[in-house]
Protein backbone atom coordinates (compact mmCIF):
# COMPACT_ATOMS: atom_id res chain seq x y z
CA UNK A 1 0.00 0.00 0.00
CA UNK A 2 0.96 3.90 -0.30
CA UNK A 3 1.70 5.83 2.29
CA UNK A 4 -1.42 7.47 3.42
CA UNK A 5 -4.00 5.11 5.24
CA UNK A 6 -7.28 5.39 3.21
CA UNK A 7 -10.49 6.26 5.16
CA UNK A 8 -13.76 5.96 3.91
CA UNK A 9 -17.15 6.83 5.35
CA UNK A 10 -19.12 3.88 6.18
CA UNK A 11 -22.93 4.97 6.35
CA UNK A 12 -23.35 1.99 8.61
CA UNK A 13 -21.38 4.20 11.58
CA UNK A 14 -21.79 7.61 9.77
CA UNK A 15 -17.98 7.63 10.33
CA UNK A 16 -14.92 7.71 8.37
CA UNK A 17 -13.11 4.93 8.94
CA UNK A 18 -9.96 3.59 8.16
CA UNK A 19 -9.87 0.71 5.53
CA UNK A 20 -8.67 -2.73 6.78
CA UNK A 21 -9.22 -5.63 4.24
CA UNK A 22 -10.76 -8.30 5.66
CA UNK A 23 -8.77 -10.83 3.59
CA UNK A 24 -5.13 -9.63 4.03
CA UNK A 25 -3.83 -7.94 0.60
CA UNK A 26 -7.50 -8.10 -0.81
CA UNK A 27 -10.37 -5.84 -1.66
CA UNK A 28 -14.28 -7.46 -2.56
CA UNK A 29 -16.54 -5.14 -3.30
CA UNK A 30 -20.04 -5.64 -4.60
CA UNK A 31 -21.91 -2.21 -6.57
CA UNK A 32 -25.78 -2.70 -7.03
CA UNK A 33 -26.23 -2.33 -10.74
CA UNK A 34 -28.77 -0.92 -13.03
CA UNK A 35 -32.15 -2.29 -13.31
CA UNK A 36 -32.21 -3.17 -17.13
CA UNK A 37 -35.77 -1.50 -18.03
CA UNK A 38 -35.03 1.21 -19.90
CA UNK A 39 -31.56 2.92 -20.38
CA UNK A 40 -29.55 4.47 -17.80
CA UNK A 41 -29.51 8.41 -16.81
CA UNK A 42 -26.35 9.99 -16.51
CA UNK A 43 -27.57 10.18 -12.60
CA UNK A 44 -27.26 6.30 -12.42
CA UNK A 45 -23.98 6.50 -14.28
CA UNK A 46 -22.55 8.64 -11.51
CA UNK A 47 -23.20 5.78 -9.47
CA UNK A 48 -20.86 3.77 -11.50
CA UNK A 49 -18.43 6.58 -11.85
CA UNK A 50 -17.78 6.63 -8.22
CA UNK A 51 -17.57 2.34 -7.75
CA UNK A 52 -14.98 2.63 -10.42
CA UNK A 53 -12.96 5.38 -8.28
CA UNK A 54 -13.44 3.40 -5.41
CA UNK A 55 -12.08 0.47 -7.18
CA UNK A 56 -8.86 2.15 -8.84
CA UNK A 57 -8.16 3.86 -5.42
CA UNK A 58 -7.80 0.27 -4.27
CA UNK A 59 -5.78 -1.06 -6.73
CA UNK A 60 -3.67 2.18 -6.69
CA UNK A 61 -3.13 1.08 -3.10
CA UNK A 62 -1.77 -2.12 -3.40
CA UNK A 63 -4.81 -4.56 -3.06
CA UNK A 64 -6.02 -6.83 -5.50
CA UNK A 65 -9.51 -6.08 -6.29
CA UNK A 66 -12.29 -8.23 -6.93
CA UNK A 67 -15.53 -6.17 -7.84
CA UNK A 68 -18.62 -7.03 -8.73
CA UNK A 69 -21.57 -5.31 -10.56
CA UNK A 70 -24.91 -7.01 -10.83
CA UNK A 71 -27.72 -6.49 -13.75
CA UNK A 72 -30.97 -6.81 -12.31
CA UNK A 73 -33.05 -8.44 -14.50
CA UNK A 74 -35.64 -9.04 -12.58
CA UNK A 75 -37.93 -8.27 -9.35
CA UNK A 76 -37.44 -4.57 -8.56
CA UNK A 77 -40.56 -3.01 -8.96
CA UNK A 78 -42.15 0.47 -9.25
CA UNK A 79 -41.26 1.33 -5.75
CA UNK A 80 -38.88 0.20 -3.51
CA UNK A 81 -40.76 -1.12 -1.25
CA UNK A 82 -43.39 -3.50 -2.00
CA UNK A 83 -45.54 -1.90 -3.93
CA UNK A 84 -46.27 -1.73 -7.78
CA UNK A 85 -45.39 -3.55 -11.00
CA UNK A 86 -41.99 -5.46 -11.82
CA UNK A 87 -40.36 -2.37 -13.97
CA UNK A 88 -39.19 -5.10 -16.35
CA UNK A 89 -42.66 -6.39 -16.72
CA UNK A 90 -43.90 -3.00 -17.12
CA UNK A 91 -41.92 -1.86 -19.74
CA UNK A 92 -41.76 -5.15 -21.71
CA UNK A 93 -45.60 -5.25 -22.03
CA UNK A 94 -45.60 -1.22 -22.76
CA UNK A 95 -42.80 -2.05 -26.01
CA UNK A 96 -44.55 -6.01 -26.91
CA UNK A 97 -40.93 -7.73 -26.35
CA UNK A 98 -40.27 -10.14 -24.42
CA UNK A 99 -38.46 -9.29 -21.19
CA UNK A 100 -35.01 -11.54 -22.25
CA UNK A 101 -34.78 -8.90 -25.71
CA UNK A 102 -35.33 -5.58 -23.33
CA UNK A 103 -32.95 -6.95 -20.44
CA UNK A 104 -30.09 -7.76 -23.44
CA UNK A 105 -31.29 -4.38 -25.05
CA UNK A 106 -30.83 -2.12 -22.01
CA UNK A 107 -27.89 -3.66 -20.79
CA UNK A 108 -25.60 -3.37 -23.74
CA UNK A 109 -26.65 0.12 -23.99
CA UNK A 110 -25.43 0.81 -20.40
CA UNK A 111 -22.10 -1.45 -21.16
CA UNK A 112 -21.36 1.30 -23.66
CA UNK A 113 -22.06 4.22 -21.52
CA UNK A 114 -19.51 1.98 -18.98
CA UNK A 115 -17.41 2.11 -21.83
CA UNK A 116 -17.74 5.70 -22.85
CA UNK A 117 -16.93 7.12 -18.78
CA UNK A 118 -13.62 4.63 -19.33
CA UNK A 119 -15.18 3.04 -16.46
CA UNK A 120 -13.00 -0.40 -15.93
CA UNK A 121 -14.53 -3.67 -16.12
CA UNK A 122 -15.38 -5.61 -12.70
CA UNK A 123 -14.23 -8.63 -12.39
CA UNK A 124 -17.80 -9.96 -13.12
CA UNK A 125 -20.73 -8.84 -13.89
CA UNK A 126 -23.52 -10.55 -12.09
CA UNK A 127 -27.03 -11.06 -13.91
CA UNK A 128 -30.02 -11.87 -11.32
CA UNK A 129 -31.71 -14.79 -13.14
CA UNK A 130 -28.18 -17.16 -13.23
CA UNK A 131 -28.40 -17.09 -9.83
CA UNK A 132 -31.97 -17.97 -9.08
CA UNK A 133 -31.34 -21.60 -7.63
CA UNK A 134 -28.67 -20.26 -5.06
CA UNK A 135 -31.70 -17.30 -4.10
CA UNK A 136 -33.83 -20.39 -3.59
CA UNK A 137 -30.89 -21.97 -1.48
CA UNK A 138 -30.79 -19.01 0.93
CA UNK A 139 -34.36 -18.30 1.37
CA UNK A 140 -35.06 -21.83 2.43
CA UNK A 141 -32.38 -21.79 4.50
CA UNK A 142 -33.51 -18.87 6.13
CA UNK A 143 -37.77 -18.89 5.73
CA UNK A 144 -38.36 -21.56 9.23
CA UNK A 145 -36.71 -18.71 11.46
CA UNK A 146 -37.38 -15.01 9.86
CA UNK A 147 -40.05 -15.21 7.24
CA UNK A 148 -43.85 -16.03 6.91
CA UNK A 149 -45.99 -16.85 3.84
CA UNK A 150 -48.94 -14.97 2.57
CA UNK A 151 -50.94 -15.39 -0.34
CA UNK A 152 -48.76 -13.23 -2.34
CA UNK A 153 -45.55 -14.38 -1.11
CA UNK A 154 -43.05 -15.20 1.43
CA UNK A 155 -42.28 -11.88 3.59
CA UNK A 156 -39.59 -11.15 5.68
CA UNK A 157 -40.21 -10.90 9.66
CA UNK A 158 -37.87 -7.63 10.04
CA UNK A 159 -38.94 -8.20 14.20
CA UNK A 160 -36.42 -11.02 13.76
CA UNK A 161 -33.44 -9.85 13.58
CA UNK A 162 -31.54 -7.38 15.64
CA UNK A 163 -30.88 -3.63 14.47
CA UNK A 164 -33.35 -3.24 11.40
CA UNK A 165 -33.29 0.04 9.51
CA UNK A 166 -29.99 1.75 11.46
CA UNK A 167 -28.48 1.78 7.99
CA UNK A 168 -31.56 4.46 6.97
CA UNK A 169 -31.40 5.48 10.77
CA UNK A 170 -34.86 7.17 10.25
CA UNK A 171 -36.19 3.38 9.56
CA UNK A 172 -38.02 1.80 12.75
CA UNK A 173 -39.56 -1.67 12.72
CA UNK A 174 -42.77 -0.49 12.18
CA UNK A 175 -41.56 0.65 8.77
CA UNK A 176 -42.61 4.10 9.96
CA UNK A 177 -43.71 6.53 7.04
CA UNK A 178 -44.74 3.54 4.40
CA UNK A 179 -48.14 3.08 3.22
CA UNK A 180 -48.74 -0.26 3.37
CA UNK A 181 -51.42 -2.34 1.32
CA UNK A 182 -50.00 -5.65 1.89
CA UNK A 183 -52.19 -7.11 4.12
CA UNK A 184 -51.55 -9.92 6.67
CA UNK A 185 -48.22 -8.49 7.23
CA UNK A 186 -46.52 -8.63 10.62
CA UNK A 187 -44.81 -4.90 10.33
CA UNK A 188 -44.96 -2.89 7.77
CA UNK A 189 -41.49 -2.86 7.03
CA UNK A 190 -41.42 -6.42 6.43
CA UNK A 191 -40.82 -7.06 3.08
CA UNK A 192 -41.23 -10.20 0.28
CA UNK A 193 -38.53 -11.73 -0.86
CA UNK A 194 -40.42 -14.44 -3.00
CA UNK A 195 -43.03 -13.11 -4.59
CA UNK A 196 -45.75 -15.63 -5.79
CA UNK A 197 -47.43 -15.70 -9.21
CA UNK A 198 -51.37 -14.82 -8.91
CA UNK A 199 -53.06 -18.16 -9.31
CA UNK A 200 -54.38 -19.07 -12.49
CA UNK A 201 -51.81 -16.20 -13.95
CA UNK A 202 -48.39 -17.01 -15.74
CA UNK A 203 -45.56 -14.61 -15.81
CA UNK A 204 -42.78 -14.26 -18.76
CA UNK A 205 -40.43 -14.73 -15.82
CA UNK A 206 -41.27 -16.99 -13.28
CA UNK A 207 -39.94 -19.98 -11.41
CA UNK A 208 -40.55 -22.88 -8.94
CA UNK A 209 -40.01 -22.54 -5.87
CA UNK A 210 -41.49 -24.25 -2.24
CA UNK A 211 -43.93 -21.44 -2.16
CA UNK A 212 -44.76 -22.08 -5.81
CA UNK A 213 -44.39 -20.07 -8.82
CA UNK A 214 -42.91 -16.66 -9.02
CA UNK A 215 -40.09 -14.65 -8.49
CA UNK A 216 -37.27 -13.43 -6.13
CA UNK A 217 -37.25 -10.07 -4.66
CA UNK A 218 -34.96 -7.12 -5.42
CA UNK A 219 -33.55 -7.88 -2.12
CA UNK A 220 -32.62 -10.80 -1.78
CA UNK A 221 -30.88 -10.82 -5.34
CA UNK A 222 -28.20 -8.59 -4.31
CA UNK A 223 -27.80 -10.40 -0.87
CA UNK A 224 -27.16 -13.78 -2.69
CA UNK A 225 -25.14 -12.54 -5.56
CA UNK A 226 -22.60 -10.37 -2.66
CA UNK A 227 -22.35 -13.84 -0.37
CA UNK A 228 -21.89 -16.52 -3.47
CA UNK A 229 -19.26 -14.40 -5.34
CA UNK A 230 -17.48 -12.59 -2.38
CA UNK A 231 -18.09 -14.86 0.58
CA UNK A 232 -19.21 -12.62 4.09
CA UNK A 233 -18.50 -10.55 5.08
CA UNK A 234 -16.90 -8.70 2.13
CA UNK A 235 -15.19 -5.35 2.42
CA UNK A 236 -17.29 -2.77 0.81
CA UNK A 237 -20.86 -1.93 -0.25
CA UNK A 238 -21.56 0.47 -2.90
CA UNK A 239 -24.80 2.38 -3.89
CA UNK A 240 -26.60 5.27 -4.79
CA UNK A 241 -28.13 6.96 -1.50
CA UNK A 242 -31.45 5.77 -2.35
CA UNK A 243 -30.57 2.15 -1.74
CA UNK A 244 -29.56 3.20 2.48
CA UNK A 245 -33.15 3.63 3.12
CA UNK A 246 -34.93 0.03 1.69
CA UNK A 247 -32.69 -1.51 -0.49
CA UNK A 248 -30.00 -2.12 1.72
CA UNK A 249 -31.68 -1.89 5.07
CA UNK A 250 -33.35 -5.17 3.35
CA UNK A 251 -30.59 -6.54 1.89
CA UNK A 252 -28.55 -6.61 5.22
CA UNK A 253 -31.44 -8.16 7.17
CA UNK A 254 -31.78 -10.74 5.17
CA UNK A 255 -27.81 -10.95 5.70
CA UNK A 256 -27.89 -11.10 9.05
CA UNK A 257 -30.31 -13.74 9.24
CA UNK A 258 -28.05 -16.08 6.51
CA UNK A 259 -25.29 -15.92 8.84
CA UNK A 260 -26.92 -15.88 12.35
CA UNK A 261 -25.32 -12.95 13.22
CA UNK A 262 -25.98 -10.43 16.30
CA UNK A 263 -26.89 -6.99 15.71
CA UNK A 264 -24.83 -4.05 13.75
CA UNK A 265 -22.77 -2.59 16.31
CA UNK A 266 -20.33 -5.13 14.45
CA UNK A 267 -20.86 -3.64 10.99
CA UNK A 268 -19.40 -7.08 9.73
CA UNK A 269 -22.75 -8.43 10.71
CA UNK A 270 -24.40 -6.65 7.93
CA UNK A 271 -22.62 -8.55 5.20
CA UNK A 272 -20.14 -6.38 4.56
CA UNK A 273 -17.63 -3.99 6.65
CA UNK A 274 -18.44 -0.40 4.95
CA UNK A 275 -21.67 0.19 3.30
CA UNK A 276 -21.32 3.00 0.59
CA UNK A 277 -23.56 5.61 -0.61
CA UNK A 278 -23.13 8.41 -3.43
CA UNK A 279 -25.29 11.71 -3.47
CA UNK A 280 -27.75 11.86 -6.21
CA UNK A 281 -26.87 13.95 -9.61
CA UNK A 282 -30.08 16.58 -9.67
CA UNK A 283 -31.59 19.00 -11.94
CA UNK A 284 -32.36 22.65 -11.02
CA UNK A 285 -36.34 21.34 -10.92
CA UNK A 286 -36.13 18.35 -8.96
CA UNK A 287 -35.00 14.79 -8.52
CA UNK A 288 -33.74 13.33 -12.13
CA UNK A 289 -36.07 11.11 -13.82
CA UNK A 290 -36.56 8.71 -16.97
CA UNK A 291 -39.73 9.75 -17.88
CA UNK A 292 -40.50 13.27 -17.40
CA UNK A 293 -38.84 16.75 -18.94
CA UNK A 294 -35.15 15.82 -20.95
CA UNK A 295 -34.07 12.37 -20.69
CA UNK A 296 -30.67 13.25 -19.78
CA UNK A 297 -28.75 9.95 -20.80
CA UNK A 298 -25.34 9.96 -21.75
CA UNK A 299 -26.42 9.80 -25.87
CA UNK A 300 -27.69 12.92 -25.28
CA UNK A 301 -24.80 14.96 -23.76
CA UNK A 302 -23.13 13.34 -26.60
CA UNK A 303 -25.47 14.27 -29.35
CA UNK A 304 -25.20 18.21 -28.05
CA UNK A 305 -21.73 17.58 -29.06
CA UNK A 306 -19.67 16.84 -25.64
CA UNK A 307 -17.21 14.37 -24.72
CA UNK A 308 -18.54 11.60 -22.30
CA UNK A 309 -15.35 12.05 -20.57
CA UNK A 310 -16.63 15.71 -19.44
CA UNK A 311 -19.54 14.39 -17.74
CA UNK A 312 -16.57 11.94 -16.34
CA UNK A 313 -14.74 15.19 -15.18
CA UNK A 314 -18.09 16.93 -13.74
CA UNK A 315 -18.55 14.16 -11.25
CA UNK A 316 -14.91 14.52 -10.15
CA UNK A 317 -14.95 17.53 -9.60
CA UNK A 318 -17.38 17.23 -7.08
CA UNK A 319 -17.26 14.94 -3.76
CA UNK A 320 -19.15 11.59 -4.18
CA UNK A 321 -21.15 12.55 -0.93
CA UNK A 322 -22.14 15.80 -2.11
CA UNK A 323 -25.46 16.66 -4.39
CA UNK A 324 -24.43 17.33 -7.38
CA UNK A 325 -26.51 19.49 -9.78
CA UNK A 326 -26.53 19.03 -13.48
CA UNK A 327 -26.60 22.12 -15.79
CA UNK A 328 -25.74 22.58 -19.25
CA UNK A 329 -23.31 25.54 -18.32
CA UNK A 330 -21.58 23.39 -15.72
CA UNK A 331 -20.99 20.46 -18.14
CA UNK A 332 -19.48 22.79 -20.74
CA UNK A 333 -17.77 24.34 -17.74
CA UNK A 334 -15.91 20.51 -17.31
CA UNK A 335 -15.29 20.01 -20.78
CA UNK A 336 -13.46 23.10 -20.82
CA UNK A 337 -11.15 22.11 -17.49
CA UNK A 338 -10.55 18.63 -19.20
CA UNK A 339 -9.31 20.77 -22.54
CA UNK A 340 -6.71 22.28 -20.53
CA UNK A 341 -5.32 19.83 -18.82
CA UNK A 342 -5.54 17.74 -22.53
CA UNK A 343 -3.38 20.65 -24.06
CA UNK A 344 -1.35 20.74 -21.32
CA UNK A 345 -0.79 17.04 -21.26
CA UNK A 346 -0.08 17.13 -25.17
CA UNK A 347 2.62 18.88 -24.67
CA UNK A 348 4.28 15.84 -22.87
CA UNK A 349 3.36 12.92 -25.14
CA UNK A 350 6.64 12.64 -26.84
CA UNK A 351 8.65 12.61 -23.94
CA UNK A 352 9.21 9.01 -23.71
CA UNK A 353 7.24 7.55 -20.35
CA UNK A 354 8.16 6.35 -17.31
CA UNK A 355 10.97 7.55 -14.85
CA UNK A 356 11.16 7.31 -11.71
CA UNK A 357 7.86 10.06 -10.19
CA UNK A 358 9.50 10.34 -6.54
CA UNK A 359 11.66 13.97 -7.87
CA UNK A 360 11.74 16.11 -4.78
CA UNK A 361 9.76 18.84 -7.86
CA UNK A 362 6.48 16.82 -7.84
CA UNK A 363 6.64 15.90 -4.09
CA UNK A 364 3.89 18.50 -3.02
CA UNK A 365 1.30 18.03 -5.75
CA UNK A 366 2.46 14.08 -5.27
CA UNK A 367 1.63 13.89 -1.66
CA UNK A 368 -1.40 16.26 -2.13
CA UNK A 369 -2.63 13.69 -4.39
CA UNK A 370 -2.94 10.81 -2.15
CA UNK A 371 -3.74 12.62 0.70
CA UNK A 372 -6.64 13.99 -1.08
CA UNK A 373 -7.63 10.30 -2.54
CA UNK A 374 -7.05 8.98 0.88
CA UNK A 375 -9.75 10.98 2.58
CA UNK A 376 -12.82 9.00 1.61
CA UNK A 377 -11.77 9.21 -2.42
CA UNK A 378 -11.47 13.24 -2.59
CA UNK A 379 -11.59 13.89 -6.28
CA UNK A 380 -11.76 17.80 -6.22
CA UNK A 381 -8.55 18.19 -4.39
CA UNK A 382 -6.86 15.29 -6.42
CA UNK A 383 -7.83 17.19 -9.25
CA UNK A 384 -5.79 20.11 -8.60
CA UNK A 385 -2.99 18.02 -7.31
CA UNK A 386 -3.24 16.95 -11.22
CA UNK A 387 -3.19 20.85 -12.30
CA UNK A 388 -0.31 21.36 -9.85
CA UNK A 389 2.03 18.51 -11.42
CA UNK A 390 0.98 19.72 -15.17
CA UNK A 391 1.96 23.84 -13.87
CA UNK A 392 5.57 22.25 -12.19
CA UNK A 393 8.27 24.22 -14.44
CA UNK A 394 11.74 23.18 -15.40
CA UNK A 395 11.16 19.83 -14.93
CA UNK A 396 12.24 16.60 -16.75
CA UNK A 397 9.11 16.11 -19.03
CA UNK A 398 9.47 12.06 -18.99
CA UNK A 399 9.28 12.29 -15.13
CA UNK A 400 6.25 14.32 -14.91
CA UNK A 401 4.27 12.12 -17.82
CA UNK A 402 5.03 9.33 -15.10
CA UNK A 403 3.49 11.01 -12.55
CA UNK A 404 0.26 12.26 -14.58
CA UNK A 405 -0.27 8.67 -15.55
CA UNK A 406 0.35 7.72 -12.22
CA UNK A 407 -2.47 10.02 -11.08
CA UNK A 408 -4.72 9.02 -14.23
CA UNK A 409 -4.96 5.78 -13.39
CA UNK A 410 -7.14 6.61 -10.45
CA UNK A 411 -8.73 9.73 -11.99
CA UNK A 412 -9.53 7.42 -15.29
CA UNK A 413 -9.99 10.93 -17.47
CA UNK A 414 -7.98 8.73 -20.22
CA UNK A 415 -5.64 12.03 -20.88
CA UNK A 416 -3.39 10.22 -22.83
CA UNK A 417 -5.80 9.23 -25.39
CA UNK A 418 -7.57 11.64 -26.08
CA UNK A 419 -6.60 14.89 -28.15
CA UNK A 420 -7.95 18.37 -28.37
CA UNK A 421 -9.96 17.32 -31.23
CA UNK A 422 -11.46 14.80 -29.81
CA UNK A 423 -12.94 17.61 -27.36
CA UNK A 424 -14.31 19.85 -29.73
CA UNK A 425 -18.15 20.27 -29.63
CA UNK A 426 -19.78 18.78 -32.22
CA UNK A 427 -23.39 18.29 -32.03
CA UNK A 428 -24.82 15.92 -34.39
CA UNK A 429 -27.07 18.55 -36.03
CA UNK A 430 -24.73 20.35 -37.06
CA UNK A 431 -25.09 21.86 -40.64
CA UNK A 432 -21.34 21.82 -41.98
CA UNK A 433 -18.81 18.97 -41.73
CA UNK A 434 -15.33 20.17 -40.14
CA UNK A 435 -13.62 19.84 -43.25
CA UNK A 436 -15.77 22.98 -44.98
CA UNK A 437 -15.12 25.13 -41.97
CA UNK A 438 -11.24 24.26 -41.81
CA UNK A 439 -11.28 24.78 -45.59
CA UNK A 440 -13.15 28.03 -45.01
CA UNK A 441 -10.87 28.86 -42.37
CA UNK A 442 -7.69 28.58 -44.76
CA UNK A 443 -9.77 30.70 -47.35
CA UNK A 444 -9.98 33.33 -44.51
CA UNK A 445 -6.75 33.05 -43.33
CA UNK A 446 -5.54 33.73 -46.67
CA UNK A 447 -8.06 37.09 -47.19
CA UNK A 448 -6.47 38.47 -44.33
CA UNK A 449 -2.92 38.04 -45.09
CA UNK A 450 -4.09 39.94 -47.99
CA UNK A 451 -5.73 42.37 -45.87
CA UNK A 452 -9.02 41.54 -48.22
CA UNK A 453 -11.17 42.01 -44.89
CA UNK A 454 -14.11 41.91 -46.74
CA UNK A 455 -14.08 38.65 -48.06
CA UNK A 456 -12.49 37.61 -44.65
CA UNK A 457 -15.43 39.19 -42.74
CA UNK A 458 -17.93 37.15 -45.53
CA UNK A 459 -16.54 33.96 -44.82
CA UNK A 460 -17.12 34.78 -41.16
CA UNK A 461 -20.78 35.16 -41.69
CA UNK A 462 -21.39 32.58 -43.75
CA UNK A 463 -19.98 30.45 -41.14
CA UNK A 464 -22.20 32.10 -38.48
CA UNK A 465 -25.00 31.84 -40.46
CA UNK A 466 -24.05 27.51 -40.55
CA UNK A 467 -23.57 27.98 -36.51
CA UNK A 468 -20.00 28.14 -36.53
CA UNK A 469 -18.53 30.72 -34.14
CA UNK A 470 -15.29 32.06 -35.62
CA UNK A 471 -12.84 32.48 -32.21
CA UNK A 472 -9.77 34.57 -33.01
CA UNK A 473 -7.54 35.15 -30.23
CA UNK A 474 -9.15 31.79 -27.65
CA UNK A 475 -6.63 31.42 -25.00
CA UNK A 476 -7.16 27.60 -25.30
CA UNK A 477 -6.06 27.70 -29.18
CA UNK A 478 -9.79 26.81 -30.46
CA UNK A 479 -9.85 28.22 -34.09
CA UNK A 480 -13.73 27.57 -34.21
CA UNK A 481 -16.54 26.54 -32.10
CA UNK A 482 -20.37 24.86 -33.08
P1 LIG B 1 -31.48 1.64 -10.71
O1 LIG B 1 -31.19 1.23 -12.12
O2 LIG B 1 -32.72 2.45 -10.56
O3 LIG B 1 -31.43 0.48 -9.75
O4 LIG B 1 -30.30 2.64 -10.28
C1 LIG B 1 -28.96 2.40 -10.54
C2 LIG B 1 -28.07 3.16 -9.58
O5 LIG B 1 -28.19 4.57 -9.75
C3 LIG B 1 -28.41 2.91 -8.11
O6 LIG B 1 -27.19 2.77 -7.38
C4 LIG B 1 -29.13 4.17 -7.68
O7 LIG B 1 -29.00 4.39 -6.33
C5 LIG B 1 -28.38 5.21 -8.49
N1 LIG B 1 -29.11 6.46 -8.76
C6 LIG B 1 -30.40 6.61 -9.13
N2 LIG B 1 -30.69 7.91 -9.40
C7 LIG B 1 -29.52 8.60 -9.20
C8 LIG B 1 -29.16 9.98 -9.32
N3 LIG B 1 -30.02 10.91 -9.72
N4 LIG B 1 -27.88 10.32 -9.03
C9 LIG B 1 -26.98 9.40 -8.64
N5 LIG B 1 -27.26 8.07 -8.51
C10 LIG B 1 -28.52 7.68 -8.79
ZN1 LIG C 1 -28.69 -4.19 -4.89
Amino acid sequence: MTDAPLKLFNSLTRELETFTPVHPGEARVYTCGPTVYNYPHIGNMRAYVFADILGRTLSHKGLKLTHVINITDVGHLTDDADEGEDKMEKMAAEKAQSIWDIARHYTEAYWEDVKALNIRQPAKWSVATDYIEEMLEFATSIADKHCYELASGLYFDVSTIEDYGRLARAVTEEGEGRIDTVEGKRNAADFAIWRKTPPGEKRQMEWDSPWGPGAPGWHLECSVMGEKLLGFPFDIHTGGIDHREIHHPNEIAQNQAFCGCGGLETPRNSGANIWMHNNFLVERSGKMSKSSGEFLRLQLVIDKGYHPLAYRMMCLQAHYRSELEFSWEGLEAALTRLKRIVMAVGRLSDAPSGGAIDHPKFAPALEKFEAAISDDLNTPIALTALEDALATKKVDQGIKRAVVEHMDMVLGLNLFGLSREDLRLRPVNAQISENEIEDALERRKAARADKDFATSDAIRDELAAKGVEVMDGDPLGWEWKL
